[in-house]
């Protein structure tokens, strides 16, 4: 509100400078106009400008809040040594959950950056609307292999497999289905918990409202590395400024349970982790993440599909995002 203000009031200071210019030669307005004059009837033109937004009910509409506070640039890039060690969270706000955007525009595109001279990805960028959103059901993208794509199977993960061909841009958001340009090798739990619920989010609200979100992803390489340490995500919502989704985060290319050498991708299992604490066995409902004990009447239920049977450290379960079943408490 500030920033924008005192845009406006830039742009009245000038109007008036050029009035007066044109106004002299005129005749119109003397020399006697005095700089505090000027200073008056600048913000009296803000007040106007300001004052006459409204919209077609004759509403009065406030001016874009701008996400961020004007002054530093928000557009700083993002470095690791800013970001928590992760702590159990999948991921955390950055910059205040603030996204940066330069070009605001409600026309749909999308953009992925060239692979780079490692083949690693970079930004994937878009403008998510309705008219980019798949109409055909996602395909097969098992012949990407992007960089540092060693996987290994693992009891105790989701599906197995710890690494999964990763998104940048969500393919319910804009269909794209074996771009390499769009592809990361991502960590089940990043794909799961840390960038989902973000694509949800957009996904849920671009199809609620026919509204836009202009929505980044930009992987975070440290050095030469071929697995990203995690990506950073931001959206905004392009129609209500922000106000229906508005967000700045990191989330977290990690497995618990899993060292990743993230040079190579190669991966060990944390003997730690998994020896830590309770063990025991346990049903998982893969879809639904919560957990029972074999006994429980909600284990029974479990489609054969989303139904695994782990036996392992309790805590690493719920590390990986699982909620003990409230019934049988396990
Ligand atoms: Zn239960």
């Amino acid at each position: 509100m500030k920033a924008n203000k005192r845009r406006y009031r830039l742009i009245a200071l000038l109007l008036l400078t050029a009035l007066l210019l044109t106004g002299c030669t005129r005749g119109i307005l003397d020399d006697a106009v005095s700089e505090l004059d000027v200073d008056k009837i600048a913000d009296e033109i803000v007040n106007e400008i300001t004052d006459g937004l409204r919209d077609a009910a004759g509403q009065k509409v406030d001016l874009p809040a701008p996400c961020a506070e004007d002054g530093e640039p928000a557009s700083a890039p993002v470095f690791l040594d800013d970001v928590p060690e992760y702590a159990g969270e999948a991921y955390c706000a950055i910059n205040d959950n603030q996204p940066q955007f330069d070009d605001i525009t409600d026309k749909a595109y999308e953009y992925y950056s060239p692979l780079d001279s490692l083949g690693r990805c970079g930004a994937a960028e878009a403008c998510v609307g309705q008219e980019l959103m798949p109409t055909e059901p996602r395909g097969d993208i098992s012949r990407i292999r992007p960089t540092g794509w060693v996987n290994v199977p693992y009891d105790f993960v989701d599906g197995k497999s710890l690494y999964n061909r990763c998104h940048l841009i969500g393919f319910q958001l804009t269909g794209e289905n074996d771009n390499e340009r769009n592809l990361i090798t991502g960590t089940r739990y990043m794909n799961v918990e840390g960038m989902l619920p973000f694509e949800n989010m957009i996904a849920d609200y671009v199809k609620e409202t026919g509204n836009h979100v202009l929505y980044r992803v930009t992987p975070i390489f440290f050095g030469e590395e071929l697995v990203a340490r995690g990506v950073q995500m931001e959206a905004w919502s392009v129609e209500d400024e922000g106000d229906g989704v508005c967000f700045n985060v990191y989330a977290y290319n990690v497995q618990p349970g899993v060292i990743i050498d993230y040079a190579t991708g190669q991966s060990e299992a944390d003997e730690e982790v998994l020896n830590s604490g309770e063990q025991g066995t346990y049903i998982l409902n893969t879809n639904s993440h919560k957990f029972h004990l074999p006994s429980c009447s909600g284990a029974e239920t479990i489609s054969e599909k989303n139904r695994q049977e782990y036996t392992g450290s309790r805590q690493l379960l719920i590390l990986q995002g699982y909620k003990p079943c409230t019934q049988c408490n396990p």
